[in-house]
Order: structure tokens, then sequence, then C-alpha cells
């Protein structure tokens, strides 16, 4: 059976691109007061930054962090090691954090943590994706794109093994 058969797709092109258009709207309304750094966790958030912020006419600026690898099971906070740091001093700036998805919340509150420690003026979080599930750690992302069911998901930026990163929809991967 070819991988494509596997996919099953939940998210249409046409459903992302309307709605990272609402919350890059709501984004721009709830920060009027500039000094903005939109912090993306590489790579899953890339082509969802990359659309989001074309979309936000803010003075801002960019920077990316990268954590240690999702291996699929439930981690506690303190496991994931964040482990490209800032290039910009975000201390005293508006924080806008972005990822591709929440599932435990580990990665989220790992890069929160650091994000905190440098003392930024405001911190808000942004997911495109966010899994209905009882989680062990309690991270409530500001702003989040869909709800989804607990399943494997590709596309737009999230992968299965590196493949799938660059499909303009959102689907299900069902391992067979
Ligand atoms: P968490 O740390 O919240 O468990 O997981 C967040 C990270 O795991 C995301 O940034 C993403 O890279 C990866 N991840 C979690 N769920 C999925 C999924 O359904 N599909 C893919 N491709 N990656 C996921
Ligand atoms: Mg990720």
């Amino acid at each position: 059976m070819s991988p494509r058969n596997s996919l099953e797709p939940l998210i249409s092109a046409e459903k992302i691109e309307v709605r990272v258009a609402e919350l890059a709207h709501r984004l721009e309304h709830d920060h009027p007061g500039g000094d903005l750094v939109v912090v993306s966790v590489l790579s899953g958030s890339v082509i969802f930054l990359a659309d989001l912020v074309r979309k936000m006419n803010l003075p801002m600026r960019i920077d990316t962090v990268s954590v240690s690898s999702y291996a699929g099971r439930a981690v506690a906070p303190g496991e994931l090691k964040v482990l490209k740091t800032f290039s910009e001093d975000v201390h005293g700036k508006h924080v806008l954090l972005i990822d591709d998805i929440l599932d435990t919340g580990g990665t989220l509150s790992a890069v929160i943590g650091e994000i905190q420690a440098m003392e930024p003026a405001s911190l808000k979080t942004c997911v495109l994706l966010r899994k209905k599930k009882e989680r062990n750690i309690d991270v409530k992302p500001d702003y989040v794109g869909f709800e989804i069911e607990d399943l494997f998901v590709v596309g737009y930026g999230l992968d299965c093994d590196g493949m799938y990163r660059n499909l303009p929809y959102i689907a299900v991967f069902n391992l067979t």
C-alpha cells in the first residue's frame, strides 16, 4: 500500500487559510504595543508561522527555538530540553510563542519556562491544533486554531518521520 493511502484528510487548506487569517486578526488587535517577538518552535510550526505573520500588520522580530525530540509518549515537564535557545533577548518584550500542536503540553511548558526566566513584558501562546485529551501538564494556550481528536496528524508543517510537512492540508496518519 502506498504511504498516501494511509492519509485521511481532516482540515482542508481552505479552512486553515480562513482560520489563520482570523487568528492573525485577533493577534494584531491584542498586540498594539509593538516590541513584539514571535517565537516559533521548530520545525513543526514553520508553515503556520510563515502564513500567520504575513497576515499580521505589526512590527515584530521572529525567533526560533528547538526542543529535544518527540517520542510519541507522555513526558513530564523537565524531560524535554530546549536545544536551540533564543537569539533575541526577550527581557521586557511582548512575546508570542507559536507551536503547531498541543499534545501532552511538555513542549510548550518547557519553552514557556525558558521564556519566563528572561522576564518578558508579556507572554501569550498560540497553537494551530489542540488535541482533546486529559493532560497532566497544565498548559493553556491563549489562542487555538482547531480542536482535534487525540489522533496522530500530519501536514501543514507536521511530520511523520520527517515527511508530509509540505502537505497543504492536515490529515490523520493511520499506521498500517
Ligand atoms: P507535546 O510536547 O505537547 O506532547 O507535543 C508537542 C509536539 O509533539 C508538537 O510540537 C509536535 O512536534 C509533536 N506532536 C504532537 N502530536 C503530534 C501529532 O499528532 N502529529 C505530529 N506530526 N506531531 C505531533
Ligand atoms: Mg513540535
